[in-house]
């Protein structure tokens, strides 16, 4: 996505060779007209494949889940990463070994909200080491419903996430794919490739 990618050039700020911060548009202030359009370029993506539910992460992926659920005119579930008193029912739950924050989590949903009868679109913000996301593909699996597809704003390409979903057969599609960064220089993926 053309607009995303000169946005992360011009605005991202590249703090480590592993470690990009988009705070100003995408991970804490949002630009929303930016973010609904992020949202339509999943359903474009994603159409015809019959997706029920779009399901993210808390907090970073609400977002673009619900972008994408708006353009799909379908409901997002947000797992949620701590137990809250107010989640009493029956939960799909998986653990999730985070290598950002050196710590192990768990994520869990309702098991009201994901039946067999679903067919799922999973959305975040990053795709890194994949941990996150490979969390959100077993709640998916323990619910019985069918999962069409993965789809990422920004892909950290050097990072082993995406192999390791499409070593479970997961389709990835993700709007921003780097190849490399460091401070001032951002290659995506087809321009490393040429
Ligand atoms: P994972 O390593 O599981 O693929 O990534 C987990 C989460 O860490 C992502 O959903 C994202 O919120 C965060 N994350 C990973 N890499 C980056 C990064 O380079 N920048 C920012 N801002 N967040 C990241």
């Amino acid at each position: 996505m053309e607009k995303l990618e000169q946005r992360i050039r011009r605005e991202g700020l590249i703090l480590s060779d592993k470690v990009l911060k988009v705070d100003s548009f995408l991970n804490h202030q949002v630009d929303t007209r930016l973010a609904l359009e992020i949202g339509q370029e999943f359903a474009r993506i994603f159409a015809g494949r019959g997706i029920t539910k779009v399901l993210t992460i808390e907090a970073s992926g609400i977002q673009f889940a619900m972008a994408a659920g708006i353009a799909l005119d379908v409901p997002f579930i947000y797992a949620k990463k701590k137990k809250a008193v107010t989640l009493t029912e029956n939960l799909f739950t998986s653990e999730v070994v985070s290598f950002t924050r050196g710590e192990t989590y768990q994520v869990s949903i309702s098991q009201s909200y994901l039946t067999p009868q679903d067919r799922v679109l999973i959305v975040d913000d990053f795709l890194a080491t994949g941990a996150a996301l490979v969390g959100l593909v077993d709640i998916v699996k323990q619910s019985g419903a069918e999962l069409r597809g993965v789809g990422c704003v920004i892909e950290k390409s050097f990072q082993e996430g995406r192999g390791l979903l499409e070593a479970l057969g997961v389709e990835v599609h993700s709007l921003a794919r780097i190849a490399s960064m460091r401070p001032g220089e951002v290659t995506y993926v087809r321009e490393a490739e040429a």
